[in-house]
């Protein structure tokens, strides 16, 4: 996979990625823009996840990644890590599982007569644009296989290199319904710096979503996370939100940063070195709680403005990523 990059070091395997959920596989340390990078390669048994409940609007997932180097640290899927024996700190945000076999496995899957064309979410887990994507293309793969087969589908990403794709969403969106959206928790570059230290700069979120309405791309924006004390006030809520309007989001919603057990104890330690002003306030709002359940308090000014109209988006996604 690296071999235009020479940036390849074989490792040997196993590794706690095996787990008894993947077959196979090796190890890749990366170099150069992914130095720092440990890539489990590994085929998974299947790609199509079946969720079992649809109130965010989908029964379907799939996710070609585990780990994510956009290292924000509320991300809510860094537990799932530890199932595979890494812990949800920084081997969450290093060691990278790549399912090398997702494209191969999607087109099995939704061979049509075997599966009903319903809507798949991607990004409900991990970013499908993590930069892994940028070397792998498992995420355009499996895209290419949609579209092929005119299947929805709705997409969730931090990253800007959803665009490199725009061509597929171009040609989706003419042939069934799907969403590219992006999570913008902020325009601010210092809490951005400092709670997703990964990411591509927001404003260049902002500036995906205008490029994929000029498009003819559905896109809406979760405004998520909310981080109290750092991201919430009022008028730096209104920045995103007005934003993201501008740039033709077709919703724009708002997300409460939340604290599930082991992201919890990750974020409070986390918040302890780069905020211990904040911690006493934090131990009263998650205090028995994951998450917060007071949103009028949080209130942005557009409340108030007249709702501008705003076209059903095929669905929401999960509420995070
Ligand atoms: S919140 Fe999303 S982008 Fe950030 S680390 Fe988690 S999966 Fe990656």
């Amino acid at each position: 996979m690296f071999d235009s990059l020479g940036a390849v070091t074989e490792l040997p395997w196993p590794t706690p990625a095996s787990g008894g959920l993947f077959e196979l596989g090796r190890r890749v340390a990366g170099r150069g823009e992914y130095r720092g990078l440990t890539f489990h390669e590994v085929e998974a048994k299947t790609i199509l996840n079946h969720v079992p409940w649809d109130r965010f609007g989908f029964n379907w997932t799939i996710n070609p990644y585990r780990g994510c180097s956009h290292a924000c640290v509320y991300c809510f899927a860094r537990p799932t890590h530890e199932y595979l024996g890494f812990d949800i700190g920084s081997d969450f945000e290093t060691q990278i599982v790549v399912k090398i076999n997702a494209v191969e496995l999607v087109r099995a899957e939704t061979e049509p007569g075997r599966w009903a064309g319903e809507l798949i979410a991607m990004g409900t887990n991990t970013d499908p644009y993590q930069p892994a994507e940028g070397k792998y293309r498992l995420t355009r793969g499996v895209l290419e296989v949609l579209v092929e087969r005119s299947n929805p589908f709705s997409i969730l990403t931090k990253s800007t290199l959803a665009l490199r794709d725009l061509d597929l969403f171009v040609e989706a969106a003419k042939r069934t319904e799907i969403s590219v959206n992006f999570s913008i928790g902020t325009l601010d570059p210092e809490v951005w710096k400092l709670t997703e230290p990964g990411t591509p700069h927001p404003r260049r979120r902002v500036e995906a979503v205008a490029r994929l309405t000029e498009a003819g791309v559905p896109s809406s924006v979760l405004v998520a996370p909310i981080i109290p004390g750092l991201s919430d006030r009022p008028d730096q809520i209104a920045a995103v939100e007005e934003a993201c309007r501008e740039a033709g989001a077709q919703s724009v919603s708002r997300i409460m940063l939340h604290l599930r057990p082991g992201v919890k104890q990750h974020f409070m330690s986390w918040l302890a070195m780069k905020r211990p002003d904040l911690v006493p306030e934090y131990e009263k709002l998650y205090r028995d709680r994951a998450y917060l359940s007071n949103p009028k308090r949080r209130r942005s000014p557009y409340r108030r403005e007249p709702k501008p109209p705003e076209k059903k988006p095929v669905q929401t996604s999960l509420p995070f990523g």
